[in-house]
């Protein structure tokens, strides 16, 4: 009995382990723009309600995928009135969401133009976390097959992101080093142009010379993001590049100006496989409506 219930217990760890290696699944989710004061709006909604109620729902889907991950690219914090200690709440108030939605499950985490880099650094959580700043390039082995590499993408006092030549030397190495396995990067801005001319009028830096260096990698597969705040995918060579609405205000697709799209908050998830990976967008039920603004 005593072997059997051993030798039972060693199949099943072994066969989870292998499941877990066979296919993964992760929640992407972005752009939370939390505010620390919970009477202030942002654009006539409170955010922290879409971020509880995406994060309820996401947990719902969570009993039929079981996410190995998720990955948070940026923006967190909406800096309203450049007041530290209500930035420093707003950290706080996702900081008890996400643990008390997913206590779990790992984070990923990336900053946003909107972020706080000092306070976002001192971010902790309760369960297993990674996160990346300082222009740097974080590497995340998931599993046999995919490897996450988290890219500080935030260009201080700067809207448009930029990629130095470091970061980009770093991913080129990355890949070369190991060309069996799929790469998946993850950033706050998008390193395609959107079709918004008033977002995409905001410069990326270095992106030319990151595409030049790492569209040859084969094993370069994805590129997740946010910033834009809409449902965006699109193919450079095999690279997929994927945007998740954001958890508050939507963008309007295809606009030259700037202009708020009623479409319901939403989020993503992506499960990857040993030789691809698929993907599934959800959004809330409701819309969204707002108090009009020239921009954020
Ligand atoms: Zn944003």
């Amino acid at each position: 009995m005593g072997l059997f219930k051993f030798t039972y217990r060693f199949y099943y760890l072994y066969r989870c382990i292998m499941e877990t290696d066979k296919q993964l699944k992760l929640l992407h989710i972005s752009d939370h723009h939390l505010l620390g004061n919970k009477q202030d709006k942002f654009a006539g909604i409170v955010p922290e309600d879409y971020f509880i109620q995406i994060l309820q729902d996401a947990q719902k889907a969570s009993r039929e995928h079981e996410f190995a991950g998720i990955i948070c690219s940026g923006d967190i914090v909406h800096d309203l009135e450049h007041n530290e200690a209500q930035l420093a709440q707003a950290y706080q108030i996702f900081t008890q969401h996400v643990q008390a939605y997913f206590p779990e499950t790992p984070l990923y985490l990336c900053p946003g133009n909107h972020d706080h880099l000092e306070l976002f650094k001192q971010l902790t959580f309760s369960q297993p976390f990674a996160l990346v700043a300082d222009k740097q390039v974080l590497p995340v082995v998931l599993n046999n097959y995919w490897h996450l590499l988290l890219v500080d993408s935030k260009k201080p006092e700067r809207v448009g992101g930029s990629i130095t030549s470091e970061q980009t030397q770093f991913i080129q190495n990355y890949l070369s080093q190991h060309p069996q396995v799929n790469v998946a990067l993850v950033m706050h801005h998008n390193p395609l142009l959107a079709n918004c001319a008033w977002l995409d009028s905001h410069r990326f830096r270095g992106i030319e010379e990151f595409w030049h260096a790492v569209a040859p990698w084969k094993n370069l597969r994805a590129i997740f993001h946010g910033h834009i705040h809409q449902d965006f995918m699109a193919t450079y060579e095999q690279v997929q590049v994927l945007s998740v609405p954001a958890t508050s205000v939507q963008f309007k697709p295809q606009e030259q100006v700037f202009t708020l799209d009623p479409i319901a908050p939403g989020y993503r998830i992506i499960t990857l496989e040993p030789t691809g990976f698929t993907h599934q967008l959800k959004r809330l039920e409701q819309s969204l409506s707002y108090t009009k603004i020239k921009g954020y």
